[in-house]
């Protein structure tokens, strides 16, 4: 491993264009990039919407990466991903080709800025983001100080179950 490299946590989203093929093609797209080595994806996950319910259920899924980007060269680099992949901003929570949120930037970074907040301030709450982590890292320790594993374990699932074949 490059020691310059910071090890980050990903959160992967889609519900539009065959959302499952976004991700494939976002991971694609995260291994191509010369900053960012994909480390580890989890399995995909389908959801339901948590922001206006008129909309496709989401495929969800974690990785990390290490990068050597700092974290906002890290977000332009990811949201140059989403607008490669049709993302345009609509609704909040609205639906998207693809969302790519850094949900952990290296072992306890705190970030508050107006572009970026770290850890992603909904981590706790969306399942689709605990579930998946518990999968691949089940040892990480979330801000309220209690594994991934056991967190996943307490959690309310709402539906969220992994896709076949994802
Ligand atoms: P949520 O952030 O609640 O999951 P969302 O992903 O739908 O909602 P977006 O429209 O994708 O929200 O992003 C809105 C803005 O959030 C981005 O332009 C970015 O500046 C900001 N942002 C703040 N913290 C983060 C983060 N940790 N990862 C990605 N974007 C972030
Ligand atoms: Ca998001
Ligand atoms: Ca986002």
């Amino acid at each position: 491993m490059n020691a310059l490299m910071t090890e980050c946590i990903i959160g992967l989203g889609a519900n539009l264009n065959e959302p499952a093929q976004q991700l494939t093609q976002a991971l694609a797209q995260l291994t191509a990039h010369a900053d960012i080595e994909l480390r580890v994806c989890s399995r995909f996950y389908t959801s339901t919407p948590m922001g206006p319910h008129a909309q496709p259920d989401y495929v969800n899924a974690v990785a990390i990466i290490g990068t050597v980007l700092a974290p906002l060269e890290l977000l332009d680099a990811l949201q140059h991903i989403e607008a490669s992949q049709g993302r345009e901003r609509t609704l909040r929570w609205g639906p998207r080709t693809l969302d790519l949120d850094i949900l952990f930037y290296g072992q306890q970074l705190n970030i508050n800025s107006d572009r970026l907040t770290i850890p992603h301030p909904g981590v706790l709450e969306r399942e689709f983001v605990i579930v998946p982590l518990a999968e691949i890292a089940p040892d990480f320790i979330l801000p309220n100080q209690i594994t991934a594993a056991q967190f996943a374990q307490e959690i309310d699932l709402k539906g969220l179950r992994p896709l076949a074949n994802g």
